[in-house]
């Protein structure tokens, strides 16, 4: 299994790479084979020589086909180790690396190169770092437009009591501002840990829209973890009131008996009646199923 799943994001982690142990009874709906491809091989090349991660390979991700088809990649900055013990989450835990300064520069690189359209970029949760990571993400994000010109998403960590970090990265006026809610209240702390606090996730995507309306605002949600139908309305209605524009909805699975346990596999049609629930609510754009991830489709999303 991939040592680098996703951060701050939807467990990016395949059917194919669920452990047995963890899950013996994979529902038929989630037995899907991961496309292979040339454009794999160019990329994986491209990454290697740039010395870049991206979310999408390292997690052999379903979608990653579609999505780079598509002309977008989820690149993941700020290097492979977490300063927070989310129980979902196989990221490595641990002693964290050194900002790479010339970073932003090798991933706008890498953007040109592949003829990227949108560019979502995401970090590792770095607690360690007096702003989060919060001026390395402007920098990338201002890189990434000067050199492509093409639309970038960011998905942050919560930046949980840095001051100024929110308006750093707002001031590089990414077209979308992604931070995931991951669960309902009620399951937060077992979750995502004792340090995140879903107040403060509610609390960032407000801030983001009251320092700049014209920045569409994402959240997501993986379901699974024992959530109730009626704490998932509750969080979407939630998610509407501090303007929340863009949703994902997608299937929790367990990386290794380790992490937290698949409470439910929700059949695609319970996932196509949240959708049309959320649509409802307001939310302009939805994406609900399965195999959705934070960055699924995030282009068209964005659009
Ligand atoms: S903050 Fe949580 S979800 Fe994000 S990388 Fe760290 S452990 Fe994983």
């Amino acid at each position: 299994m991939s040592q680098l799943p996703a951060p701050v994001s939807l467990p990016i982690i395949t059917p194919e790479e669920v452990s047995r142990e963890a899950a013996p009874r994979l529902p038929r709906w989630l037995k899907r084979n991961v496309p292979k491809g040339n454009s794999n091989h160019f990329t994986a090349n491209l990454l290697e020589e740039l010395r870049l991660e991206t979310v999408c390979d390292n997690a052999k991700c379903p979608n990653r086909m579609e999505c780079y088809s598509q002309k977008t990649a989820t690149f993941m900055i700020l290097g492979n180790v977490c300063t927070r013990p989310c129980g979902f989450c196989a990221v490595a835990k641990g002693k964290t690396q050194q900002v790479e300064l010339d970073e932003p520069d090798r991933l706008a690189e890498a953007s040109a190169r592949l003829g990227l359209a949108h560019v979502v970029i995401t970090s590792v949760t770095r607690d360690d770092l007096d702003d989060g990571g919060a001026e390395h993400f402007y920098r990338c994000v201002l890189a990434v437009r000067e050199r492509t010109g093409a639309a970038v998403e960011v998905l942050t960590p919560d930046f949980l009591g840095k001051p100024g970090a929110i308006e750093r990265v707002v001031a590089s006026r990414p077209e979308v501002f992604n931070h995931n809610t991951e669960t309902v209240p009620r399951l937060y702390r077992e979750v995502r840990g004792r340090k995140s606090d879903y107040r403060w996730t509610l609390e960032l995507l407000r801030r983001v829209k009251e320092l700049d309306p014209t920045i569409k605002t994402k959240s997501g949600l993986m379901l699974g973890l024992g959530e109730l139908r009626d704490e998932v309305l509750d969080t979407l209605a939630d998610l509407r009131d501090v303007g929340c524009d863009l949703l994902t909805l997608g299937q929790y699975l367990q990386p290794s008996p380790e992490h937290l346990p698949v409470v439910r596999y929700l059949p695609p049609e319970e996932f196509d009646e949240l959708g049309l629930a959320a649509r409802r609510m307001g939310f302009a754009q939805v994406a609900s199923g399965p195999f959705v991830r934070s960055s699924y489709h995030a282009r068209e999303m964005a659009e």
